[in-house]
């Protein structure tokens, strides 16, 4: 992925100016990104400071993201942690090739969530049970259940 000009005309509360290999992941996760930084941006905008997004990027499987809040009090840190739980949750339930769901594999050599065609492709198992990641409702923090996702309910199984 390589849209940081975009994102940054998007999302003027956030730094991607340490994003120096871009976004170093597949397109299938464009719409679990957007959603972070769109809550990013209005929890940036409300509170002050500046997020700064140090790299966006696959690992193991899993989307993650690593930013940080500079000039703004702990506590306006919350949403966006929300936010970046959820993110990574979904990652594992969503193919990084093409945006349909999928589910955690494994070819042997690395980790990645995919679809059952993009799956094949690259003769990697699903690996069971997949991972299982927690997000924060309310105050507590919950197993992340994509059933219940409003988000997953539009995608392709
Ligand atoms: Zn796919």
């Amino acid at each position: 992925m390589d849209r940081i000009a975009e994102l940054a005309d998007r999302y003027p509360h956030l730094a991607f100016g340490n994003l120096r290999f871009g976004i170093e992941c597949g397109y299938g996760w464009a719409d679990i990104i957007d959603t972070f930084l769109a809550t990013a941006e209005v929890v940036t905008a409300a509170a002050g400071g500046a997020l700064q997004l140090l790299q966006i990027k696959e690992k193991m499987g899993g989307l993650r993201i690593y930013y940080r809040l500079a000039d703004s009090p702990q506590r306006n840190w919350i949403g966006i942690d929300k936010a970046y739980y959820l993110a990574e949750a979904r990652s594992f339930h969503i193919c990084e090739r093409c945006g349909s769901r999928g589910l955690l594999t494994y070819n042997g050599m690395l980790y990645a969530t995919l679809c059952a065609e993009h799956a094949a492709e690259l003769e990697s198992k699903p690996i069971f049970p997949g991972a299982s990641m927690n997000i924060v409702v309310g105050s507590a923090l919950v197993p992340y259940d994509p059933y219940v996702d409003p988000f997953m309910a539009t995608r392709l199984e």
